[in-house]
């Protein structure tokens, strides 16, 4: 018997789970895919919102607000590197002008320090590549930069750390309350519990619907990215975004914490809450729309494109606590579109407190505190390479040209709490396969390794689990079938 059960392993069920892991219980997380982090926390912008954008009065600015302070702490905690390049809303022509100056003063209702309108010699100064045709920019000091998947996978680390047991590959098909607790019914066996906490994202509509007299709906709404290879220097600093549509903040164009830049997202409502292809029409969309800001735009240093899906909730807030008209032990973070990501360490202390409090948990005097991230090769001084390799020979190993990552850090990302299982695992925790070639070279060399570490035969081993295999057999076997 669990005293919680928390369904979907993104950011906010890994940062309600951290939480929770601070009092005394038996908690667990379950998702449907075979790591933490395989929906919208892996494929988003990764920008921390200031706060500007959401309208002041909803839980998304309140949380957004109070989440986006927390960042720069947890990062440090968690060993994951956070930016705050700061960002520019740009206007093109004076109808944007005036959304711009409604944004400023949302911005100083929702408390966003030191937003300002800038003219265009002022936003050349800072960013040379703009159109010039710009006229205005909202400039934003305070918008930050984190890696999604990183924080999220940090984030689940420090939870599995104290204890907390994480479920992948189960399906949640059902909940049901027997009167005493919670059933959680998955593919493979029930989960008994006395609360259960909805952070399905996508998947969260019919999981309230089967147990709420209130009923949800939640839209799936797709955006699709390029990603450029990082250049140093880079050709932009900021984020930049064009003024935000009905659909959400409009097509960015923004640097990685890792160097790279990203363009994006469109935003399209789909049926398949799924579905995260990327479609001819949508990446033209965004190619269309990111060039009224950076009209040289070239797609020679294109090296992947990606999409990931939003789940928007009809009322567009976010709906967070308690499971409205649900037998008690019932709660949920549902409808946690953008600035979920940047809300998300508010979200996790909120909605974990709230929890523990219902249950009546006292802290958990054995916490301890996350053990952070160790650096990436990538990022060290020659002296701090010479030393980690003095110290562990695998550091002189390289794995993956591109990213600059070695043997120590894939074995390390495997043995994890939350260790990597598959390629994407390995690649989201040590951005192996991330670069240019997107694997091409480092690919038989993880699956290597990940055979040694968990005693796999090549054949096993999946790109994200499941039946994603990278190899059918023998290359005899092939060859036979020829014959
Ligand atoms: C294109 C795009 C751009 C964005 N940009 C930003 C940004 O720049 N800044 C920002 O702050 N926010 C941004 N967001 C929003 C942010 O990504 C989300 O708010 C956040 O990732 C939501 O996290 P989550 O944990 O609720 O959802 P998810 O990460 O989707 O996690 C839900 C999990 O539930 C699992 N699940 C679903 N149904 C079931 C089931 N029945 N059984 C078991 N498991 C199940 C899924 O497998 C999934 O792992 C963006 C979102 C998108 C899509």
């Amino acid at each position: 018997m669990y005293d919680a059960v928390i369904i979907g392993a993104g950011v906010i069920g890994c940062a309600v789970a951290q939480r929770l892991a601070l009092y005394k219980g038996k908690f667990a997380v379950v998702d449907r895919a075979h790591d933490v982090s395989e929906g919208a926390s892996k494929a988003n912008s990764g920008i921390i919102h200031a706060g500007y954008d959401a309208k002041p009065g909803t839980e998304k600015a309140r949380l957004n607000l109070k989440g986006a302070r927390m960042f720069p702490q947890m990062c440090a905690k968690l060993g994951v590197l956070y930016g705050k390049p700061g960002a520019l809303v740009l206007a093109f022509n004076e109808e944007d002008k005036a959304t711009l100056e409604a944004l400023l003063q949302q911005s100083k209702e929702n408390g966003v320090p030191g937003c300002m309108i800038i003219d265009r010699k002022r936003i050349l100064r800072m960013e040379p590549l703009v159109n010039p045709e710009v006229l205005y920019a909202l400039y934003v000091p305070e918008s930050g930069l984190v890696s999604p998947y990183e924080f999220t996978c940090a984030l689940a680390d420090s939870a599995a750390e104290n204890g907390v047991d994480f479920l992948l590959g189960r399906h949640v098909t059902g909940l049901e309350h027997n009167g005493s607790h919670w059933m959680v019914r998955t593919e493979h066996g029930d989960l008994a519990c006395r609360a259960v906490i909805n952070c399905a994202g996508a998947g969260a509509e019919p999981l309230h619907n089967s147990i709420s007299t209130k009923p949800v709906r939640i839209i799936a709404r797709r955006g699709q990215y390029y990603l450029l290879d990082h250049e140093y220097p880079l050709r932009f600093t900021m984020t930049l975004f064009q003024v935000p549509t009905l659909m959400g903040k409009g097509v960015l164009v923004s640097p990685t914490t890792h160097g790279n830049l990203l363009i994006g997202p469109t935003a399209e409502d789909i049926p398949d809450g799924w579905d995260a292809a990327t479609t001819r029409q949508g990446l033209f969309e965004a190619l269309d729309k990111a060039r009224l800001t950076w009209p040289s735009l070239s797609t020679r240093t294109v090296i992947t494109n990606f999409s990931g899906i939003r789940a928007h909730e009809a009322n567009g807030d976010f709906v967070i606590g308690a499971v409205e008209g649900a037998p008690e032990g019932a709660f949920e973070a549902i409808g946690i579109e953008s600035p979920g990501l940047s809300a998300a360490p508010a979200i996790g202390e909120e909605l974990g407190d709230w929890v523990a409090y219902w249950l009546g948990a006292a802290r958990n005097p054995s916490y301890r505190e996350p053990t952070p991230i160790p650096k990436a090769f990538g990022q060290m001084s020659d002296n701090e390479r010479a030393a980690a390799f003095e110290n562990n020979p695998d550091y002189g190993r390289m794995i993956c040209r591109c990213e600059q990552v070695t043997e120590a850090e894939v074995r390390h990302a495997i043995r994890r709490p939350v260790g990597a299982t598959t390629l994407d695992g390995v690649k989201r925790r040590t951005r192996a396969g991330m670069g240019r070639c997107q694997g091409g070279f480092c690919s038989p060399r993880v699956m290597q390794i990940l055979c040694e570490e968990l005693n796999l035969d090549p054949t096993q081993v999946t790109k994200f689990g499941g039946d994603s295999w990278i190899l059918s057999g023998e290359l005899a076997d092939g060859a036979e079938d020829l014959a």
